[in-house]
């Protein structure tokens, strides 16, 4: 298989594209996977959005984000798990096989609280997501974000709760902005793949300063990130799936996204 036919984009990336024009856009572009964010979904109706991107000739690669279940309140937790399953459903009417989890954090709930509470959440929505067919990826996301987004921020804890479950539908999203400074990420990801866990592989870059938590992430090679290295390991461990784009960026929403694009294709050959 060539690199351009393993090329998927999410569609924040894209964020002032509504759905319909990331499809045909990406489609044009020789892109072949999108993975779909709830927010692009608004508005549509799940199984005619992936009607129109199989009929594009591209592949829904997930359904981008479940999870947030920490809260203090037990009402409110109760509430997520219910967004979770809605979204579970969404993602099988969509005909996207795989849910990448944000697992949440409260800065009102203490740290280990928050991690049992990430781990109980899941216990309830794994059955479901087993019963409709969606398979679930736990993103550990980056320390900077453990006090407002997510408490899982290391792939060894994301493979620990994996292992725990030991559910073929349960694995890990290896998102190069989030671990790439983790000094365990190889034997991490070697351990990913012994298990069968490796269900994502997202890629941009960490530009430095970076001015904006969640909005600033960098084009692939602006950045200290050895891509192909990261690359070399996840596909070594046994992952063949899809290598995907998730920049969230103000500097490059503000262009012309025909031209961001098209960089984003070039960075892709040169230096993923
Ligand atoms: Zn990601």
């Amino acid at each position: 298989m060539n690199d351009a036919a393993r090329f998927a984009v999410h569609t924040a990336t894209t964020k002032p594209w509504d759905l319909e024009t990331a499809v045909r856009k990406y489609a044009e572009a020789g892109v072949a996977g999108i993975s779909v964010w709830k927010e692009a979904l608004e508005g549509h109706d799940a199984a005619k959005a992936g009607a129109m991107i199989r009929s594009a000739g591209l592949s829904a690669v997930s359904l981008v984000r479940g999870g947030f279940f920490p809260a203090a309140l037990a009402a409110v937790r109760r509430e997520r798990i219910r967004d979770n399953e809605r979204l579970i459903r969404v993602a099988s009417a969509l005909g996207a096989p795989l849910i990448v989890l944000v697992c949440g954090a409260d800065p009102k709930v203490r740290i280990a609280d928050a991690r049992a509470q990430v781990e109980a959440g899941i216990e309830v929505i794994l059955p479901f997501a087993e019963a409709e067919g969606v398979s679930l990826a736990i993103e550990p996301l980056h320390p900077m974000y453990a006090g407002d987004r997510s408490v899982i921020n290391t792939l060894a804890e994301a493979n620990d709760l994996c292992e725990r479950f030991g559910s073929p539908s349960l694995g890990v999203a290896v998102d190069v902005f989030h671990v790439w400074w983790d000094p365990a990420l190889e034997a991490q990801i070697a351990r990913a793949g012994r298990l069968g866990l490796i269900k994502a592989f997202h890629v941009c870059d960490w530009k430095t300063p970076v001015l904006d938590m969640l909005e600033d992430r960098g084009l692939m090679g602006e950045g200290c990130i050895d891509i192909p290295l990261i690359r070399g390991w996840v596909e070594a461990a046994g992952f063949n799936g899809f290598v995907e784009v998730e920049i969230f960026s103000r500097r490059f929403w503000a262009m012309d996204q025909d031209a961001w694009l098209r960089m984003i294709l070039g960075a892709l050959r040169e230096h993923v």
